[in-house]
């Protein structure tokens, strides 16, 4: 090793799910959604780049005015209980940073979002995992201890599984001297957002994304809601590292996403109902799996290693997502796609465990 190289930070990153060049795929690896924005986002990226175009030589507005402006008129809220950035990663990551500094380990669950330990490692923020139970469950119990901050999705990720709001309470009301951040990717897809419980606790941070439920993983829009002391910290420590986190044609497609309601709820009925068509075919064939309130399965099968089907699937051009970690190394999480995808995935299945 060189001797400067003592002194570089060193971190195992986080690991995406493959994105392919090609394009005759089935693309069930990293749950996005398979419909498109809705089309009031085309239209105003058309408009932009129309009406616009000349501003792109300018600075974006720092405070995405327009976009935390529309989520907190769609979420009933004030302007400064909005944070925005690019993605949730980039508000998680920023929400680490700000909210996890202290000596006490933050907790998570040990089967979970795969970058709460990654940001944690990057930042130095000491962390302890709480297991799942076997039916993959989070037990409050475990987050009652004292500790530096506590972080969950609710549906969890990878399993899917969602957590009644009665008990986030209740882990909130054990944690009321530190940050309880819920990270809510996939809540559109059936479960209850904890959202309203920010009146009552000034220490509760809600996470979400348009990347999921809005169809805009390429946008890279997520944001954060809490009390308006939580975000006013988050924006220091924003601004004490990028000011401009939000480009121009973020900030016009952004609210055109959010004003589309019927669009919204249109396509989120769908994957739910895709959803719980594939849960009854996946188990004639002999899948078991957690109940997933989620735009994904995750599954396990009673005889064939999850393994050698993610195998046959990617030769066959069907990507789904595999994960070596313990616990869970006999595990496939499926994205919900569109029917026609889903019955691809189905046909080559019944095929294939024949
Ligand atoms: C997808 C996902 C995110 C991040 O999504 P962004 O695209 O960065 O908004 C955050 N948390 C969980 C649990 C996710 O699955």
């Amino acid at each position: 090793m060189r001797a400067w190289e003592e002194n570089v930070r060193k971190v195992i990153p986080y690991v995406p799910g493959e994105q392919p060049k090609q394009k005759d795929i089935i693309k069930l690896n990293t749950n996005e959604n398979p419909y498109p924005p809705a089309p009031g986002v085309q239209k105003a990226l058309e408009q932009f780049s129309a009406l616009s175009y000349d501003t792109l030589r300018k600075y974006p507005d720092p405070s995405a005015d327009v976009l935390v402006e529309s989520l907190a008129t769609y979420y009933h809220l004030e302007k400064d209980q909005v944070f925005v950035g690019v993605g949730s990663d980039d508000v998680l990551a920023m929400a680490f940073l700000t909210f996890f500094n202290s000596s006490r380990p933050i907790l998570f669950p040990d089967i979970t979002y795969s970058f709460y330990d990654v940001w944690a490692d990057l930042f130095h923020i000491p962390y302890e995992r709480q297991p799942l139970d076997e039916r993959f469950r989070i037990v409050k119990s475990d987050y009652y201890k004292k500790n530096g901050g506590v972080i969950f999705p609710n549906p969890n990720a990878p399993t899917g599984v969602l957590m009644e709001l009665d008990e986030i309470e209740d882990i909130i009301k054990h944690n009321q001297d530190v940050i309880v951040i819920v990270d809510e990717a996939y809540i559109d897809f059936g479960g209850t957002s904890a959202l309203p419980l920010i009146e009552k606790y000034d220490n509760l941070l809600i996470v979400q994304t348009f990347s999921k439920s809005r169809s805009m993983a390429g946008m890279r829009i997520g944001y954060a809601m809490g009390n308006k002391t939580l975000i006013k910290y988050l924006n220091d420590v924003k601004y004490s590292f990028n000011s401009y986190t939000m480009n121009q044609t973020v900030l016009a497609a952004g609210p055109a996403a959010i004003e589309d309601e019927a669009y919204f709820q249109g396509t989120r009925k769908k994957i739910i109902e895709t959803r719980e068509r594939v849960k009854k075919e996946l188990r004639e064939l002999g899948f078991a799996f957690e109940d997933s309130m989620s735009n994904f399965l995750f599954v396990t099968h009673e005889k064939y290693m999850a393994r050698d089907i993610f195998e046959a699937l990617k030769r066959s051009r069907i990507y789904v997502r595999y994960f070596n970690h313990p616990r869970i190394d006999n595990h496939l999480r499926i994205s919900i796609g569109t029917d026609e995808e889903m019955d691809c995935l189905i046909k080559f299945l019944k095929e294939y465990l024949k």
